[in-house]
């Protein structure tokens, strides 16, 4: 096995679990089905040529992606407030009016149309799991979704921006995704349709993913789930988007250090877009992109400082549990997305927490991979009266506190990260 990223010898393993949900985000109908759900193995290998971090026990079959998928954050108004940020920032930075933006993986199509409606853009939405809305529809053709990837096959698709948010750590060789789509966006030069580009034209680019550094440089455990192949920081990121030949700008933490962003662009030209992949593999071969040393060391030690905490941390959340269990104590926890899926899964939790509450109605009455636990709605707490409430994500916490105070509920609120 070498490293998806630079292709080096071979990474680090450095944490083994077994037996996690494949999905966290595909809800089921029944507490049975939910226990006996799809589960693979996470062996997570560390880089030190590129600092990326990969889960070599990653099963491509095992997934496929359909409209059951909810990964839809877009109910917490803190999210909201972020997306919404994000979009309007790109607009201004880009000067996007009356322009056409892709979406990859744009999933029910919020931040893409969010885009299209500050500037007057026009958009195309690449997603598998994408499910057609009535307001899309009466968009007309200001928007447009396609249930499929985006390759070459789309290559008349060209937009100024090309986004895509929250994808990149699930494919499992991001270095040949990323190749292919610059050879893509580097038709727009050469496509009948784009208009004349005497000297070429670039296009912007945008890929945000969730930031590595910050789940494993705080301990967070409840980040590392099986859908992710390749967990990025800001080292491994510049990385694999200056090897794939893209021209990068920035990257970004963002969303409190949760997510970082890279903005890169590709130049297309007459002479880009003929050039083979062979011949633009023969180039990177010869000249891989530099590292930041001091920074990749301190990666390192990160990874280091993880792995010897880990167990530790499990041992300390399992105990304070227990504790609360037998003191016959009602807890829930707050957040039935990933974090809350892979929290109750690596401590395995079934008697200990009843339910899980979450604000996204599409949730409700569904259950837990895993451990089988019930989704229910904030309002459901006025008559569960919980004594405690671990709130998954601590961005949320002010939320979710106003949301008990309101319904004159005052219990022990437990955040995952002063939980450990
Ligand atoms: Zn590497």
């Amino acid at each position: 096995m070498t490293c998806p990223v630079c292709h080096c010898s071979e990474p680090d393993i450095f944490i083994e679990l077994s037996n996690l949900p494949i999905y966290c985000n595909l809800l089921w109908n029944s507490r049975q089905e939910a226990i006996a759900c799809p589960k693979g193995d996470i062996h997570l290998a560390f880089c030190k040529c590129c600092g990326a971090i990969t889960n070599t026990a990653f099963d491509p079959d095992k997934l496929g992606y359909s409209q059951d998928y909810e990964n839809s954050l877009h109910y917490s108004s803190r999210f909201q407030a972020y997306a919404q940020a994000l979009a309007e920032r790109l607009v201004a930075k880009h000067q996007l009016y009356g322009k056409t933006i892709i979406e990859i993986g744009c999933g029910k199509g919020d931040f893409l149309v969010s885009l299209c409606e500050l500037g007057n853009n026009r958009g195309v939405g690449f997603d598998n799991s994408y499910a057609e809305r009535p307001e899309h529809v009466a968009m007309g053709a200001q928007v447009k979704f396609i249930q499929d990837f985006y390759s070459d096959k789309y290559a008349e698709y060209q937009g100024d921006l090309l986004c895509c948010r929250q994808v990149l750590e699930h494919i499992q060789r991001p270095g040949d995704f990323l190749r292919s789509l610059y050879q893509t966006l580097s038709l727009k030069a050469v496509l009948p349709i784009a208009e004349p580009q005497p000297n070429g034209s670039e296009t912007a680019v945008f890929f945000e993913v969730p930031n590595a550094l910050y789940t494993f440089r705080n301990m967070m455990i409840w980040d590392i789930i099986y859908e992710h192949c390749t967990y990025f920081t800001p080292i491994s990121l510049r990385y694999v988007f200056a090897a794939a030949g893209y021209r990068s700008h920035e990257v970004l933490e963002e969303f409190g250090g949760q997510f970082i962003s890279i903005e890169a662009s590709v130049e297309s030209s007459i002479e880009s877009s003929i050039e083979t992949s062979a011949q633009s593999l023969a180039i990177q071969a010869k000249c891989p992109p530099a590292v930041n040393a001091e920074e990749l060391a301190q990666l390192s030690e990160d990874i280091a400082q993880f792995k010897a905490r880990f167990e530790s941390q499990m041992a300390r959340c399992r105990e304070s549990l227990s504790q609360r269990f037998e003191q016959g104590k009602k807890v829930v926890i707050w957040g039935a997305g990933s974090k809350g899926v892979t929290f109750l899964n690596l401590l395995n939790l079934q008697d200990e927490v009843e339910y899980a509450v979450d604000i996204n109605p599409r949730k409700h009455d569904k259950f837990i991979p895993g451990t089988g636990q019930q989704i229910v709605t904030p309002d459901f707490m006025e008559t569960y009266r919980p004594d405690v409430v671990i709130v998954m994500n601590p961005l949320y916490q002010q939320e979710i506190q106003e949301t008990l105070a309101q319904m004159k509920l005052h219990p022990e609120i437990l955040t995952t990260e002063q939980f450990a």
